[in-house]
């Protein structure tokens, strides 16, 4: 890399390559691209520059992934059209029917389903487990298991994942790891340089940052990254040109945005401790001295009504996401977890109280009271 993260974070953006120098990349919404004569197509298929097909590759597409493989010192990357599927790409370069996924039962919720519902009819079999203890996680490799599968920071209990001893794991039982890195972004952590295989982000999360973009980047080892982009290209989850742009220029202030939200999360995570009215607060303060993660996650007290809460939050808004620069809310219950089964819930604590904090950019004091507030009203 070149500086600062600060600084890397916009001249991970390449220099337009084009002959026309605009300051940023045009927006190439275009579907092919054309060829003088025979030897200059003949000259793609060889390797020679130059763009054929979009699904294929795409100068905007590619300067998205170029950008988040340098953010995370990984020598390759793919974009796609959702975090899903670029967690779907990653999975499939490394396993095939028979083979077996280890995975944190505490993922988000769709990379749950997309294993369990998805994959598992291709003849993948997957174990969901505990990733708190070394042992646990061990005790259920088996032979033909091919893939350690965690989120660097949980969701939305924000549990920290140990990555070194994540990378040790997977090297004595000889399996590729791949870690979700939505929610701690490469500001906060860089999987690859501790020796992670496939990195991945839903980048409609942090990376766009604006709430306007659904994307994804899936990051890692070469070899890995060439099966992957395959299957993106042949299965047709490639991110449009305009998405890839968006995703690009949202991209440019990840660095400002994310101290700003981390530093804002700490300080709300620190007040919400003191609220009589709130029985826990999830907030990972041991890392990062000014934040670690933008993500605050709560869980009311029994006297408190929880619609009540939602109702009186002013201009705080209800959404089923996060990582947008203003500050939302959502019921993980409702949405993000929906599809985990009650009892799977309930066994993590992932209950009706538990509210899920995406902090904005907005000034801590006022988000501080908008919440003080809310709870204070919906006390019964
Ligand atoms: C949102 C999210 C995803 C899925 O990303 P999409 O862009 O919605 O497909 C995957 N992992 C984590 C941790 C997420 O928060």
């Amino acid at each position: 890399m070149l500086a600062r993260f600060e600084t890397d974070v916009l001249h991970s953006v390449k220099k337009n390559k084009q002959p026309i120098k605009s300051k940023v990349t045009p927006i190439y919404q275009t579907t092919a691209f054309t060829f003088a004569d025979l030897d200059e197509l003949e000259g793609y298929y060889q390797g020679q520059g130059n763009y054929l097909y979009s699904r294929v590759g795409n100068p905007n597409t590619d300067e998205l992934a170029e950008a988040i493989a340098a953010l995370e010192c990984a020598p390759a990357g793919v974009a796609t059209s959702s975090g899903l599927s670029a967690i779907l790409a990653g999975v499939l370069a490394v396993v095939k029917s028979g083979d077996h996924i280890v995975a944190a039962e505490d993922l988000y919720g769709g990379s749950f389903h997309l294993l369990k519902e998805e994959l598992s009819q291709f003849g993948v079999e997957i174990t969901f487990v505990s990733f708190e203890e070394r042992s646990s996680i061990e005790s259920v490799i088996q032979s033909n298991t091919k893939l350690l599968y965690t989120e660097s920071i949980t969701n939305p209990l924000l549990r920290v994942q140990d990555i070194d001893e994540f990378v040790q794991i997977a090297a004595k039982h000889n399996l590729i790891t791949l870690v979700d890195n939505t929610f701690a972004t490469p500001y906060h952590c860089q999987p690859f340089t501790k020796g992670v295989d496939l990195v991945v982000h839903s980048a409609t999360k942090y990376i766009g940052g604006h709430s306007d973009v659904t994307s994804g980047v899936l990051v890692g080892r070469q070899d890995l990254l060439e099966k992957a982009r395959a299957k993106v290209v042949n299965l047709g989850t490639n991110v449009s040109p305009f998405e890839a742009w968006l995703t690009t220029r949202g991209l440019k202030t990840l660095a400002i945005r994310m101290e700003r939200q981390s530093r804002n999360a700490k300080e709300l995570a620190k007040a919400l401790l003191e609220n009589k009215l709130v029985e826990k607060v999830y907030y990972p303060f041991e890392h990062g001295e000014n934040g670690y993660g933008a993500i605050v996650t709560i869980k009311l007290s029994n006297s408190v009504d929880v619609n009540e809460f939602f109702k009186n939050l002013s201009w705080v808004k209800i959404a089923p996401t996060l990582a947008g620069v203003e500050t939302s809310v959502s019921h993980p219950v409702i949405t993000s977890h929906r599809a985990l089964p009650e009892e799977a819930r309930n066994a993590l604590g992932i209950t009706m109280e538990v509210v899920r904090i995406s902090v904005g950019i907005e000034h801590a004091a006022d988000i501080i009271s908008v919440f003080d507030q809310a709870i204070q009203q919906a006390s019964k």
